[in-house]
């Protein structure tokens, strides 16, 4: 439990405020699904790792999907008679709807209304919309912005261009000891919206950041990519390398302030699930599992059913569930550097069970092995057993070869992680052995850096563009 370890041993107020801050620097860029605002979300996110940056040119067919003309934008406002910007994307990027074709005109309110989208119910808020199938365009303000407006004429500009381009997405690549890889995805395309999308960017960054130089079990790749399209993108580019994915999570929403919540995978018993299930029942925190649907966040494509891969998603508050939702009030001040910690937190936890859940083979299956005489049992008789003597005792009972650490943690009720400690003094006494070739214990440090340099079809520094 080593990446458990290593993070609890820093001061997680530190932590929460270094995501926090990342999310403060990434907070004012026009994100889209494509285009300069997204090279310059991954840019940064180069800066701390080693990016391999992928580029699709428009008109790419991606299964049943095309992918669009590039959108990048300068420059959009709604301009009164007297020459005041009284809608100005300047001030924020949601006010002009993602993917908006270029307008220059000058236009009497009557016939801008139809084009003007507001919250009547928060009437403070900017809504964010978004139209990037159907070319269109149009402008989102407060509603009290709108009731301010004079029924008169006005000027309205939106400098932007839809060109053919491409589409970007970045991996991070980390290779593992076997060629199995945890697949962490996460959305990059929203522009100043914080929690449904900043706080995923940021945990995600940091994970590969703590992962990064140490020995894995497993191989991971982290995806930076524009939500939907480029999950399709990537998947189609990759459509015979996903059966390495053994277990992943989409990363989204874990800055706010409710509970943690994980949907389940399309498979509903997978090993993400269960470990996902273990690491909130002892969290201690109030958490809720949610069965699969097919809406949501990218999992959407991982759980399509050609490839039914084992991807649940973590988050704080459901998509679509919470008032701020898509609204200028997902903004620096809804996520919070504590929860954006814990949550760093709780998929480090999962990583770290999912990196020790071997199954191992009592050597002494016979009755139950004199623990007195090894030092493993408690010295006086009469009164009862701790949890770490019963955390043997169950270790002992269960690792006849075919249930896991995680299996004997479930069924005993105790933490995997003193499960864990259980198996390895077990191991060190002898009489514990870890099935399968897997072991960090039989593994000799020449054969682990030969099968390291032969692992993954993207080493890093092969990408199409590096960044960093
Ligand atoms: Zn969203």
């Amino acid at each position: 439990m080593r990446l458990l370890k290593e993070l609890d041993e820093r001061d997680s107020m530190e932590i929460g405020r270094s995501l926090h801050s990342f999310a403060a620097d990434l907070y004012p860029i026009c994100r889209s699904i494509t285009g300069e605002g997204l090279r310059q979300t991954l840019g940064m996110i180069g800066q701390r790792i080693a990016l391999q940056i992928s580029e699709i040119p428009t008109g790419t067919l991606v299964f049943d999907w095309t992918i669009p003309k590039e959108w990048n934008i300068r420059d959009a406002y709604i301009k009164d008679e007297a020459g005041n910007r009284v809608v100005d994307f300047q001030r924020c990027n949601l006010h002009v709807v993602n993917y908006s074709t270029p307008v220059r005109a000058k236009i009497p309110l009557h016939e801008l209304r139809s084009r003007l989208f507001t919250m009547p119910e928060h009437p403070d808020w900017i809504p964010y919309r978004t139209s990037y199938y159907k070319e269109d365009w149009g402008f989102c303000l407060s509603h009290n912005q709108m009731l301010a407006l004079q029924n008169t004429e006005y000027e309205v500009v939106i400098d932007s261009t839809l060109e053919d381009g491409h589409l970007t997405y970045a991996e991070y690549y980390l290779p593992g000891r076997s060629e199995h890889e945890i697949l962490i995805s996460c959305h990059a395309c929203h522009p100043s919206l914080a929690n449904d999308n900043l706080s995923g960017l940021v945990v995600a960054t940091a994970l590969a950041e703590l992962m990064s130089g140490h020995d894995l079990r497993y191989s991971y790749r982290f995806l930076f990519i524009p939500g939907t399209i480029g999950a399709i993108a990537w998947l189609a580019r990759n459509h015979n390398a996903v059966e390495n994915i053994c277990h992943g999570l989409v990363l989204t929403g874990l800055g706010d302030g409710r509970a943690l919540h994980y949907k389940k995978t399309r498979r509903g018993d997978a090993e993400i699930d269960r470990t996902m299930a273990h690491v909130l029942r002892h969290s201690g925190s109030p958490y809720e599992i949610l069965e699969f649907s097919p809406y949501g966040y990218d999992e959407r494509q991982y759980c399509s059913p050609g490839f039914n891969l084992a991807v649940g998603c973590l988050m704080r508050s459901v998509w679509g569930t919470f008032p701020e939702y898509h609204t200028s009030a997902d903004n620096l001040d809804f996520i919070r550097p504590v929860q954006l910690a814990e949550s760093l937190r709780t998929c480090t936890s999962v990583l770290d069970v999912l990196e020790n859940n071997y199954q191992y083979r009592n050597l002494n299956p016979y009755c139950e092995p004199q623990l007195g005489k090894r030092d493993l049992y408690r010295a006086t008789g009469g009164e009862a057993i701790g949890v770490d003597i019963n955390a043997r005792l169950w270790v002992l009972n269960f690792s006849d070869g075919e249930h896991s650490l995680l299996d004997i943690a479930e069924r005993s009720g105790l933490p995997f992680s003193t499960i864990k400690d259980a198996a390895e003094l077990l191991c060190r006494s002898g009489l514990l052995s870890v099935v399968g070739d897997e072991s960090a214990a039989n593994r000799n440090a020449d054969n682990s850096t030969s099968r390291r340099a032969g692992v993954g079809r993207l080493p890093p520094g092969q990408g199409v563009i590096a960044l960093g």
